[in-house]
């Protein structure tokens, strides 16, 4: 809780503490940046509750068909042992074999959607083995957080994601970094107002003034945008302040911070955040 406002942080990778310096510098190597962090799971939770932080969806990505399963249990154990502070987002990749078996053991483990990346795991929004997997998000009522937007490709960019929304009208999708990271402006104004589609803040702050920001926001409507902190790219509690210091009013944030990602993502709001 900051401000009186509860938070939630729609967008946070996490991994195997073994593994994941390693892992977070691999992203880090992919977008030319750092990470603040170092994506273990312990210093999620620390640095989550320094900042006002009540709840964390969290997710990680596969890279090859072999590392789902495996992937999924680690998110699925770390959500059993959090007390309740996470939800848990289930990977998929468009090469596995049997595509039914992998949804059915995401949605068997607990986990309340589905993450893909489709610039890290190389494959087109709109493509059939893609295709397949939102038919079967559809099927099991699972939503999406899809990594939207970048300048250097067109894997998941707006001209391949429109497709997607329009043959799956009932499929939820966010689209992270307000539909398309380093094509933000591009992006806000191809996808605002389609009604399957929210979108996240994350990893946007590093790279948007925050003028231009809480236009491209109010042009999403504080109904469709979710705060997250694309964890371990960035720390929750700098995040969040600059989120508080773009000055929206209340009933806005109050969507924005903890809402509008407890009602896609379907974890229980506490009864007293009225
Ligand atoms: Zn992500």
């Amino acid at each position: 809780m900051k401000n009186g406002f509860y938070v939630a942080d729609a967008h946070c990778h996490v991994y195997p503490d073994a593994i994941a310096e390693k892992a977070a510098d691999n992203t880090g190597v992919f977008y030319d940046v750092g990470h603040e962090l170092d994506g273990k799971v312990g210093t999620l939770v620390a640095a989550s509750r320094l900042a006002g932080v009540d709840h964390c969806v969290i997710q990680s990505v596969a890279t090859s068909p072999r590392q789902v399963g495996s992937i999924n249990r680690f998110i699925a154990a770390t959500v059993a042992a959090g007390d309740g502070f996470f939800t848990g987002l289930g990977t998929l990749h468009p090469d596995s074999e049997d595509q039914r078996h992998e949804v059915e053991r995401i949605v068997s483990l607990g986990l309340h959607g589905v993450k893909l990346h489709p610039d890290i795991q190389r494959f087109r929004l709109d493509d059939p083995k893609a295709m397949e997997i939102f038919a079967l998000c559809v099927e099991y009522s699972l939503p999406v957080l899809l990594h939207t937007g970048d300048k250097r490709y067109d894997y998941s960019n707006p001209n391949r994601l429109l497709p997607v929304l329009e043959r799956f009208p009932t499929l939820r999708v966010v689209g992270a970094h307000l539909g398309g990271w380093s094509i933000w402006e591009e992006a806000v104004a191809r996808l605002k107002g389609i009604p399957n589609l929210w979108f996240d803040c994350s990893s946007t702050f590093a790279w948007v003034d925050k003028w231009k920001v809480k236009t491209l926001i109010e042009a999403l409507g504080a109904d469709r945008v979710l705060w997250g902190t694309d964890y371990p790219m960035w720390t929750p509690k700098t995040e969040l302040d600059t989120f508080l210091s773009l000055g929206f009013d209340d009933a806005s944030a109050r969507k924005i911070l903890w809402e509008n990602a407890a009602a896609v993502f379907g974890f229980p709001t506490p009864a007293h955040n009225a």
